[in-house]
């Protein structure tokens, strides 16, 4: 088997595939004009969020048999379209939890306390006590959008700080000891802080828009580590300008990389480029399990 790694996963899952026989190249800069035209040689495909792969690079994929997402989302891939060709998608939806869920966290806390924002003070020669008054966690109501893997270890991780946490998913859940569930109106109305963990699809395009932000608790501040576009940007930039959002933090954006910057014109709104899943951990279990799906094909197809 020879599989094409287009985006960054750890040296060691690179090693363990080639000690399993397996021809690697990596080629983590690839452009999507040079995937074009070196695909139709490979195997096998290693994709994290940043190579798209759509129907021209899988029409041009004449021995593609395996698309591996290392991460969870899959909405950089035309999942239907490859396996309407025999294309198998795989990905790794465990293994960057933890790291996403922390992300959130320190998002929350990051709007309750103005960290970035005394930083930069400080870092512009300042010492503006009086400006930075913040609020604390303890007490607060975080609502959380979409109760699946990541949404879960949020709200584990908050109702250990002390906050009231509710969720809505469009799954039935089970009651947890540490968080009740509840229809989307009322986590919207009650949250003081509010945090997406769900997936982009067209039911989820937009939820976050002027209605529903209307319907929220006023002062709310709301994390996006899911996916940019389940946000409908330009009405959450209207309600920061209107107070009626306090603060938002987002790691995933409608157009990435970033090129309308203008919510990060307002100093209530702090953010990061796509690094949910960024961390030492998340990247070795992400190649692990790459290469863990890759070997086992592979024997497989011996
Ligand atoms: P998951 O599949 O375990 O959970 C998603 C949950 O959303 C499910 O419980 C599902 O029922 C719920 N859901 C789907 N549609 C819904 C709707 N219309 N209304 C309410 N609930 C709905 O996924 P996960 O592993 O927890 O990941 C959550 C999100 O985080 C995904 O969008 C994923 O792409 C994103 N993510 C981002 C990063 C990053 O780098 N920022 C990294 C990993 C994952």
């Amino acid at each position: 088997m020879n599989v094409l790694v287009c985006d960054s996963i750890s040296p060691r899952a690179v090693e363990r595939m080639r000690e399993a026989c397996i021809e690697v190249d990596v080629e983590d800069k690839i452009t999507p004009e040079e995937l074009l035209e070196k695909i139709g040689r490979y195997d096998a495909v290693v994709v994290r969020s940043r190579t798209k792969m759509r129907k021209p690079v899988i029409d041009a994929a004449e021995n593609l048999k395996i698309i591996v997402r290392g991460g969870v989302g899959v909405d950089n891939i035309d999942v239907d379209y490859a396996q309407a060709r025999g294309v198998k998608v795989l990905n790794t939806p465990g293994a960057s939890t933890h790291s996403v869920a922390e992300l959130a966290i320190a998002f929350m806390f990051a709007l309750a306390r103005p960290i970035a924002q005394s930083t930069r003070s400080l870092q512009d020669g300042l010492w503006e006590k009086g400006k930075f008054e913040g609020i604390e966690l303890q007490g607060k109501t975080l609502g959380i959008i979409g109760l699946g893997r990541i949404g879960a270890a949020v709200a584990q991780r908050a109702a250990a700080l002390g906050m009231i946490v509710l969720a809505y998913d469009s799954r039935t859940l089970g009651p947890a000891p540490y968080m009740m569930m509840a229809p989307l109106d009322e986590v919207l109305a009650k949250a003081d802080f509010l945090s997406l963990h769900l997936p982009l699809t067209d039911a989820t395009k937009h939820m976050i828009n002027a209605e529903s932000i209307q319907a929220m608790k006023p002062g709310v501040r709301i994390v996006d580590c899911a996916r940019g576009g389940i946000i409908d940007e330009e009405a959450l930039y209207d309600a920061i300008v209107a107070g009626k959002v306090s603060g938002a933090a987002l790691d995933v954006f409608e157009n990435e990389p970033l090129t309308d910057r203008r919510l990060f014109e307002l100093p209530q709104v702090i953010g990061s480029p796509h690094i949910g899943a960024a961390t030492r951990e998340a990247t070795a279990r992400i190649g692990d399990e790459v290469a863990d799906l890759l070997i086992a094909a592979n024997q497989e197809a011996c």
